[in-house]
């Protein structure tokens, strides 16, 4: 068996968020290297393109896992897509679209790998890819599990998949469609996404979830917090859920400034705020 490629390196060079200090990142590239390692550490973390994490400035103690190799490959079988986990969701929408592939063009331009998309029920304008998927295959507890998609549970941003857990392929099924169709709405998603701010580079995606009944977004607005900052990170102009990222900036700021907010909703609202980001390691 090919050794598992283990580098140190620093995670803000490995993220779409672009936080991190240095770990140890083990690029596994296949289910026999994602097995010796799981053994090898019990404990991990599993890093997809790193578009909702923060991490701590001082890097992680825990190794980091990235799925490369055989989890970046996809097969198409009629109408179902199989994705390994590894492949970057907007590429995935791509070939589909090239292939008639109807379903999953509303969430052309979210950061992710398939595999964070399912973890975190990656959603837009109304649609979710949870909503899709027929089957995903799962590492858990030292074997590979495949569990169907009404087995599991997928809710707001969230998924029923345990932390421990490294889902490595997922089967979704779509529709047939036009290809020129599927192809204008991937356009007019970009533009939305352009128009809204929610763009990979320049931030987060939204930092809190919606607490039943409210936008987060709004209560924050309301209470005069949308010029707020903490060292390079802001409150963004476009959409008060979103944080605005200087050239140079901390996981520190992003942390300290979501927690100011949380504090000042509480304060004004009584409701508390929930993260929709996650942050790991020690973040202050
Ligand atoms: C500019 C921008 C715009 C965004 N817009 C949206 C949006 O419109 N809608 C939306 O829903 N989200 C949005 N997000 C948030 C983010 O892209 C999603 O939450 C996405 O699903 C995360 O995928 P990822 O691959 O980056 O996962 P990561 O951020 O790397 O990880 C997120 C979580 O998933 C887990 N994970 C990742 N891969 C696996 C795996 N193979 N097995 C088990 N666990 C895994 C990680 O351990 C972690 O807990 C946006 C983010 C940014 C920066």
């Amino acid at each position: 068996m090919k050794k598992v490629g283990m580098q140190i390196c620093r995670l803000a060079e490995r993220t779409v968020l672009r936080t991190g200090g240095f770990c140890f990142l083990y690029r596994v590239e296949n289910i026999n290297q994602l097995a010796s390692v799981v053994a090898r550490f019990g404990k991990f973390y599993c890093l997809g393109n790193g578009s909702n994490v923060v991490i701590s400035d001082s890097g992680v103690s825990l190794p980091v896992i990235r799925l490369a190799g055989d989890f970046g490959k996809i097969r198409f079988e009629g109408n179902n897509v199989i994705a390994g986990a590894g492949v970057p969701l907007s590429f995935l929408i791509a070939e589909c679209a090239k292939r008639s592939l109807d379903g999953i063009q509303n969430l052309f331009g979210i950061p992710a790998t398939v595999g964070g998309a399912v973890y975190k029920n990656a959603a837009a304008f109304g649609v979710s890819f949870g909503e899709k998927v027929k089957w995903a295959n799962v590492f858990r507890a030292g074997r590979l599990r495949k569990i169907s998609g009404g087995e599991i549970g997928f809710g707001y941003r969230k998924s029923s998949f345990l932390k421990s857990d490294v889902i490595t392929e997922v089967c979704l099924e779509l529709k047939e469609e036009r290809r020129e169709f599927i192809e204008a709405e991937m356009r007019k998603i970009k533009l939305e996404r352009i128009k809204k701010g929610f763009i990979a580079a320049h931030g987060t995606g939204c930092v809190f979830e919606n607490p039943k009944g409210y936008f987060a977004g709004k209560l924050i607005e309301e209470i005069g917090c949308g010029s707020l900052r903490r060292g390079g990170v802001s409150v963004s102009e476009n959409h008060a859920n979103v944080f605005s990222t200087s050239r140079s900036f901390l996981a520190k700021d992003v942390f300290l400034l979501s927690e100011e907010i949380k504090k000042r909703v509480f304060d004004a609202w009584g409701v508390f705020l929930k993260n929709l980001i996650e942050f790991w390691g020690n973040l202050i």
